[in-house]
């Protein structure tokens, strides 16, 4: 017997490739449930707007290969107020909208927890290309942005090789190299800065200079936006400066932004949205909310949202005075190993990443 009888979804921030996957997975298992659907159009804004518009199966269809969202999304400062969130809760009463799967990153999930304490249960499912929530090993739409900055890098390469020139790369992530690392990988950069990890300028530099005089033609090297200078200027930009004046090989600079954010989703992250969406209407069905669906260790499980809300600030250095306040021992140790992974998992490509990249 279903706890609800009905529910909202909604898309929030930064878009991702797969989140209309995870609506229709999100849709199709509570219809099935025999649990009415409705859509929230462009995230929070929609819901003080009164922008809400029913889903049934067939409203789904045809969009699980799309990227984007088509439930729109939107960055929504009013939401963040007492007010907009009264205005938020009035649509979900005027609508008998009992819960609410909100499709999203970290802000996304700030706002969830908001609704939760206001009385409209709700369970986050992790969208966004960064891969940047500590929480989870994944997150819906990782795969397709890597995948489609992997091929423009490529391109990049076969142009770098007919002309012996470097090519430095600025690729998305916000603070996460996670995009930045996995793809100068897969595509055989010589090197990958990112945020999280120092980085050697000199040795990049050195490294260049010898393996161009040694005849290597083309060079790649990725950048990840989150990376500035001391002044705040965008490292990619300044380090293709630098490559060009010090090593004499002609380099341009390439900043894919966002290029990647959009296309159509790949089978995992397809998968992923499916399997996610689906047990987000499960733990709404067994009365549980305020949490958000997190893949560890290769399977589908739940966190509650205010232990990835700050396991993130933990991990990312951004602890604010009393965050840790609400948790027990046991629980900041565990935030404790997972910031710890998180490093190793990062560490571990940076130094395959070095070791054949020469
Ligand atoms: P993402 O979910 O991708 O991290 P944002 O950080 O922009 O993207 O957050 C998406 C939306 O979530 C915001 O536009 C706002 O409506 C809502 N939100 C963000 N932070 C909060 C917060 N602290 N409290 C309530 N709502 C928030």
């Amino acid at each position: 017997m279903a706890k609800f009888r009905k529910i909202g979804i909604l898309t929030s921030g930064g878009d991702a490739p797969g989140m209309n996957a995870a609506v229709r997975a999100v849709a199709r298992k509570a219809l099935d449930e025999g649990v009415e659907v409705v859509g929230i159009l462009g995230g929070y804004s929609g819901l003080i707007k009164d922008n809400v518009i029913p889903l049934t199966p067939r409203s789904v269809s045809n969009i699980i290969s799309r990227g984007g969202t088509f439930l729109y999304s939107d960055r929504c400062l009013e939401f963040k107020t007492e007010e907009g969130m009264q205005k938020a809760i009035e649509t979900c009463k005027k609508h008998e909208i009992d819960a609410i799967v909100a499709c999203g990153g970290d802000g996304t999930f700030r706002g969830a927890t908001d609704l939760t304490n206001r009385g409209i249960p709700t369970v986050g499912v992790p969208c966004t290309i960064d891969n940047d929530i500590t929480a989870t090993d994944y997150t819906i739409g990782f795969d397709t942005a890597m995948n489609t900055t992997m091929h423009m890098i490529d391109c990049l390469r076969d142009t770098c090789v007919s002309h012996a020139r470097c090519n430095v790369v600025e690729v998305m992530g916000r603070d996460c190299g996670a995009i930045a690392l996995n793809t100068a990988l897969a595509s055989g950069a010589v090197a990958a800065v990112l945020p999280e990890l120092p980085f050697d300028e000199a040795e990049i530099l050195t490294r260049i200079k010898t393996l161009a005089a040694a005849g290597k033609r083309g060079f790649l090297v990725v950048v990840s936006e989150g990376v500035v200078t001391e002044d705040g200027k965008k490292y990619g930009e300044v380090l293709a400066k630098k490559i060009e004046a010090e090593t004499g090989v002609e380099t341009k600079f390439a900043r894919l932004a966002h290029v990647v954010r959009g296309g159509n989703p790949t089978l995992r992250d397809r998968f992923t949205a499916t399997e996610m969406g689906v047990h987000a209407v499960e733990l709404l069905m067994d009365g549980k909310s305020n949490l958000v669906i997190c893949e560890i260790d290769g399977k589908i499980t739940e966190l509650d949202i205010n232990y990835a809300l700050i396991a993130d600030r933990y991990y990312k250095k951004k602890l604010k005075p009393g965050d840790l306040d609400a948790f027990c021992a046991e629980d900041v140790a565990k935030m404790e190993a997972l910031a710890a992974k998180r490093h190793e998992e990062l560490s571990v490509i940076y130094q395959m990443l070095s070791e054949t990249s020469k």
